[in-house]
């Protein structure tokens, strides 16, 4: 690579724009103007539809992912439900079963309330996808790899040409990976989803969602973009502005975060009061072959404990660490540890024995030595 082609890693770090010739600024600026004057050099009119605070943070992203064409919206959620507005009643969905819980959720109302087929199918088994999809009928294959909270892992291309045989699109949830270490365009996926609020923004102070491109021109898009305008779920110019200073040490925090998570998923591989580490970069774990394929650099910074001491020892442990704080979500550089089937309820189908772990940027010995620590005192 040259100068003139650089690394993402630099794009990143620059912002992925030089800095402003007027008055040299490094970082970019906060535009928060609601409406523009007519006559302009960009012609915009109003800022629902064509906020400049948003476009550089889109425009990062589209190229981190190796996309066309990136929307921002005011939370993962909100991009999520405008993919699956876009379709129509009567067209049919394949979702993977083990995925974020509250998209899980919605969808399952909102498809029997407005009449589009829904199949949840076991994505990490070879086949099942295909098997679920309606000739004429399917329009959108939604996957998550490594998948909450187990990190099974789907294999992108496989998925895609299943999708590409009957006319659908493949939507890959890109949340955990980022695209530090998974680019699903490059193994055939049509759209990419993030929660911005995760790893992307990572500092845990922003809500924000994306939906990426690499079919600019579909249909499906093109009413993507419409819901998102005219639905207004867009993000806020300082929301904007404070992800694109986030995303501008992406590589970094992942990277950091993903070798903190290795060596914590080998240290406890071995540890008696451990039944299972689950984590697709130990060899042992069933979709590791497919995610050392389609994972670059590591395989992210989630994974998640079955503990010998069940549910009640699983329920217990957050309580009991000091440096991993109890929380929900993901991909902050602070470690964050959860007991997923508490927080998700009693229809849930994540195993009891289970604790999530978000690993942040600290020091690898202290996460270790406060996970030894409160697993001693959970017995
Ligand atoms: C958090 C999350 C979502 C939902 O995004 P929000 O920003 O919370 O609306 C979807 N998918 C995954 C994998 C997530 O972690």
């Amino acid at each position: 690579m040259s100068a003139s082609d650089p690394h993402p890693e630099t794009r990143t770090a620059h912002a992925a724009a030089p800095p402003d010739p007027g008055d040299g600024a490094v970082v970019p600026p906060l535009q928060p103007a609601t409406t523009f004057v007519q006559g302009a050099q960009d012609g915009r009119s109003y800022a629902r539809d064509q906020s400049p605070a948003v476009e550089p943070a889109e425009k990062l992203l589209a190229e981190l992912e190796g996309g066309s064409d990136a929307l921002l919206f005011a939370s993962g959620m909100a991009a999520a439900t405008a993919m699956v507005q876009a379709l129509r009643p009567g067209d049919h969905i394949v979702a993977q079963h083990v995925m974020y819980w509250g998209l899980r959720r919605w969808l399952s109302g909102f498809c029997a309330e407005w009449g589009i087929g829904l199949d949840f199918v076991d994505a990490g088994e070879s086949g099942a996808i295909a098997a679920a999809i309606q000739p004429g009928r399917t329009r959108l294959v939604w996957v998550e790899t490594p998948a909450n909270p187990t990190w099974e892992i789907v294999d992108i291309a496989a998925a895609a040409e299943a999708a590409h045989a009957v006319g659908a699109l493949l939507a890959v949830d890109n949340t955990v990976p980022t695209p530090v270490h998974t680019r699903p365009f490059e193994h055939g996926a049509d759209v990419v989803f993030h929660s911005a609020t995760k790893m992307l923004n990572g500092h845990s102070d922003v809500v924000a969602g994306a939906l990426v491109t690499a079919r600019p021109e579909h249909a499906l898009w093109r009413r993507v973009r419409g819901t998102r305008a005219h639905g207004g779920a867009i993000l806020g110019p300082f929301e904007a502005w404070l992800l694109m200073r986030g995303m501008r040490t992406l590589y970094l925090r992942a990277d950091r975060a993903s070798a903190t998570a290795l060596a914590l998923a080998r240290h406890f591989a071995a540890d008696s009061r451990v039944n299972a580490v689950l984590y697709p970069g130990l060899e042992n774990h069933p979709g590791h072959t497919t995610a050392a394929r389609q994972m670059a650099r590591g395989f992210g910074a989630m994974l998640s404990l079955r503990l010998a001491g069940g549910r009640e020892a699983a329920a217990r442990l957050p309580g009991a660490c000091g440096v991993f704080l109890p929380a929900t979500s993901l991909g902050g550089v602070e470690s964050l540890i959860e007991h997923r089937a508490g927080t998700e309820g009693p229809d849930s189908p994540v195993p009891g024995d289970l604790v999530r772990l978000s690993v942040g940027i600290e020091h690898t010995d202290d996460l270790i030595a406060d996970l030894e620590q409160a697993l001693d005192r959970v017995g």
